[in-house]
């Protein structure tokens, strides 16, 4: 039997304890180890002492990326610098990038949550795992390569880009699994396809960071290369980085690490908690986080907690899929936009592809407009671009309540992207 990665406990009940242990010492550990969290816990009137059950978590303060900003360059750094071995950074697309610390240990918890996805993937220590993602201090490819080697399947530490280097890697190296963002994935999907070198390679499973896949891009993605799985791997630079949960072979829902990490949905306006099933801004509370142990941390990142248990049996609970940021969030004729609501709408339509645009712009009528670009199908017939606009329109009023104008474009025609795919084109002032 090989190592696991899984859990240390398997009921909720001994979740629970494990959760209301990290809590406590987390609070305790940033209370005197950091200024910034002590002003902070004082000014909210409670302390260490006062944490004595899970409820207590709803009394404690909200830390936001304001507060990392705000201690810039090593933000609510909680021990001595000496115990400090590495750093990460934000790439800093708002405001000041976000700088945080790792310990020994921390580094050493990551590799371990961070092999456990391999684990719940499916992988086995057979597996060769392409890692055609970013390392250095933006990113954080180096936690791929080292929770991959604890795990013990090969890495092929290939970096991101250079599409003619992958696809002879794929070749030469029979790599099973590639790891890179889900705009990559699609490229790469195209360039074997193109190549007609499918028959020459292994792959058979997909893990993307970094940003979140749409049903449309992972059914094109699957039919070009016949994979069995595709996976979401969530992370943020505050919370350790990529690595912190992953769906199971089940594809029910994101199983999160709740043995590190307390998740919360709040609703982003009124900072209520709310029940499982809802949507809201997920906030989070590390358990065992040495460097900068995060309490209740708005990630501004909008999902829902997936109600009853997955068929896998996991104790871990599971969140869907990130619906986006809620500063992605657009405001178009009064109704609150997430970007991933419109691929949701339009991608399970036959005729269609997966890349889109969606183009805001204020007219001198002054009324606000909303241009949706979509691509037809690879080999689709341009006859039926009427048609498809008109179902693709239908489908956006239906699911989101806007009307837009809907253009039909030539497979391909939309500009591809290694990294994050730029979707929104907000031209109206202010
Ligand atoms: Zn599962």
């Amino acid at each position: 039997m090989n190592k696991t990665f899984m859990p240390t406990v398997n009921t909720e009940e001994a979740l629970r304890q494990l959760q209301l242990d990290g809590l406590k010492w987390t609070v305790n550990h940033a209370y005197e180890g950091s200024t910034a969290y002590r002003t902070k816990l004082d000014a909210a009137g409670i302390g260490p002492e006062d944490i004595r059950s899970l409820e207590d978590l709803e009394r404690l303060p909200f830390t936001t990326s304001q507060d990392l900003q705000e201690g810039y360059p090593f933000p609510l750094l909680s021990v001595p610098f000496e115990q400090v071995v590495r750093m990460h950074a934000s790439s800093g697309t708002t405001g000041k990038r976000k700088v945080l610390c790792y310990t020994q240990k921390d580094i050493d918890d990551w590799t371990h949550f961070f092999a456990r996805c391999y684990e719940m993937g499916g992988l086995t220590r057979e597996d060769r795992v392409q890692i055609a993602v970013g390392y250095g201090l933006w990113t954080a490819g180096i936690s791929f390569q080292l929770g991959c080697e604890a795990f013990g399947a090969m890495v092929v530490p290939a970096g991101p880009g250079n599409l003619d280097m992958q696809c002879q890697f794929l070749v030469d190296f029979e790599s099973t699994v590639m790891c890179c963002t889900a705009s990559m994935g699609l490229l790469m999907a195209e360039e074997v396809n193109r190549r007609g070198i499918g028959d020459q390679i292994r792959l058979k499973t997909m893990i993307f960071g970094s940003e979140r896949s749409s049903d449309a891009m992972r059914a094109r993605i699957r039919e070009l290369l016949g994979l069995e799985h595709m996976f979401d791997i969530p992370g943020m630079t505050e919370l350790y980085g990529p690595g912190t949960g992953l769906d199971c072979v089940h594809h029910t829902g994101i199983h999160y690490w709740a043995d590190y990490y307390i998740l919360e949905i709040i609703d982003p306006d009124t900072l209520a908690p709310l029940p499982e099933g809802e949507t809201g801004e997920m906030v989070v509370t590390t358990l065992r986080k040495e460097a900068v142990p995060l309490i209740r941390y708005r990630t501004r990142d909008l999902t829902r907690l997936v109600p009853g248990t997955c068929p896998c049996g996991s104790v871990l609970p599971r969140h869907d899929r990130i619906l986006g940021r809620s500063d992605d969030m657009i405001i178009f004729r009064a109704v609150n936009i997430y970007p991933g609501q419109i691929d949701h709408a339009f991608s399970g339509i036959e005729g269609i592809g997966s890349e889109f645009q969606v183009i805001l712009d204020h007219r001198s009528d002054g009324r606000d407009y909303m241009t949706l670009k979509v691509e037809r199908a690879q080999g689709g017939d341009d006859g039926a671009d009427d048609e498809l606009s008109r179902i693709v329109a239908g489908q956006i009023k239906k699911q989101i309540m806007v009307s837009c104008a809907v253009e039909v474009l030539d497979y391909g025609s939309l500009p591809r992207s290694e990294r994050k795919s730029k979707r929104i084109f907000d031209n109206r002032e202010g």
